[in-house]
């Protein structure tokens, strides 16, 4: 299963990916994540994306499309994977075809804008392995330290609330025009993204299997 997981910044994209990943044994890749990962080691990549990371703008297509590239050409990407946060422009996603992968499904996990900025204030994440969480939807077993490795939560530089209205801003005009994108080649199922993140898994799962 190749899938494509679309919808803003704070839909809960990350979560599900997580949990799917474990669901379906494909890798989970985040475009995000390995943009961090990159500005954390200081290489050339992650220095050139730091200014546009932080003020919440995209990061230039040229660059995030040859991370993705090879990063789907690995191994363990042979029998699937899921794309969190990448394609977010139609040149992105023409890029995505061009490389052969031929996707299977795209979810739109939709949530208001409101709720957004409303869940971002809670958001933390592990600087350590990526993992996110959620002060009062998926809160860590013990309080301000990661589940899987131990380090201490930090909120994401681009979490703050001026800087979610811009991700916002972005995601309308340039990742929006993918719904239609996707939709025009039959592949799009849209999910209301829940309160309660199971419910959002399980409508997901089902969006799914659902082949029609
Ligand atoms: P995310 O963790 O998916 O919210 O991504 C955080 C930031 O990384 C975004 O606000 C962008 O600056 C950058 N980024 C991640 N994925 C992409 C992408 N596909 N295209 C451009 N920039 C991206």
């Amino acid at each position: 299963m190749k899938l494509i997981l679309l919808g803003a910044p704070g839909a809960g994209k990350g979560t599900q990916a997580e949990v799917i990943c474990k669901h379906l044994s494909i890798p989970a890749i985040s475009t995000g994540n390995i943009i961090r990962a990159a500005l954390k080691a200081q290489t050339e990549m992650g220095l050139k994306a730091k200014e546009f990371i932080e003020s919440g703008k995209l990061v230039p297509d040229d660059v995030v499309i040859g991370i993705i590239e090879e990063r789907l050409r690995e191994d363990d990407c042979n029998n699937g994977f899921i794309l969190d946060g990448f394609p977010r422009t139609v040149p992105q996603a023409q890029a995505l075809d061009q490389m052969g992968f031929e996707i299977d499904r795209v979810i739109d996990i939709e949530v208001s804008d409101e709720k957004i900025v409303q869940r971002m204030s809670g958001r933390r994440v592990c600087p350590g392995c990526g993992a996110s969480y959620h002060l009062d939807y998926k809160p860590p077993k013990q309080a301000g330290i990661c589940n899987v490795c131990g380090e201490a939560l930090i909120r994401r530089r681009d979490d703050a609330p001026e800087t979610v209205l811009e991700r916002l801003k972005v995601y309308h005009s340039q990742t929006e025009p993918l719904i239609d994108y996707y939709r025009a080649k039959g592949k799009l199922r849209v999910v209301e993204g829940q309160e309660d993140i199971a419910d959002t898994t399980a409508l997901t799962l089902k969006a799914l299997e659902d082949r029609a």
